[in-house]
């Protein structure tokens, strides 16, 4: 099948949607946000437990339950598929799926 996905040249694009990142991996070094244009994801909380405590502004947030903060991606539907934050990752933690596979 044709990808229905061009380029302004014509050229065929395949959009590579990140869908999700691995909490156990990822170590909240924020690079992936720096260069989404696209508020995909955002840095959140997480306790002793593991447990995610919510979105983190501040590393003195949650009173003093913070033991680190992971990247979650909590709006996949903004993603356009560029690909940016693939590459700048250190940990290789990030799930993308093709445009052709993914649901409409
Ligand atoms: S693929 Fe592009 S738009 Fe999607 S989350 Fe990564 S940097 Fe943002
Ligand atoms: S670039 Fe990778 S390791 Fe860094 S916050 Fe994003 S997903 Fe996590």
């Amino acid at each position: 099948m044709t990808s229905p996905f061009v380029t302004r040249d014509g050229s065929k694009w395949m959009p590579d949607y990140l869908t999700f990142i691995d909490g156990k991996t990822c170590i909240g070094c924020g690079r992936c946000f720096k260069v989404c244009s696209r508020e995909v994801m955002h840095l959140y909380g997480v306790d002793d437990a593991g447990e995610i405590l919510g979105v983190c502004d501040d590393e003195d947030d949650f009173d003093g339950e913070l033991n680190r903060m992971i990247m979650v991606v909590d709006h996949a539907g903004r993603c356009i598929g560029c690909g940016a934050c693939a590459r700048v990752c250190p940990k290789n933690c990030q799930t993308h799926l093709a445009a052709d596979n993914a649901e409409a």
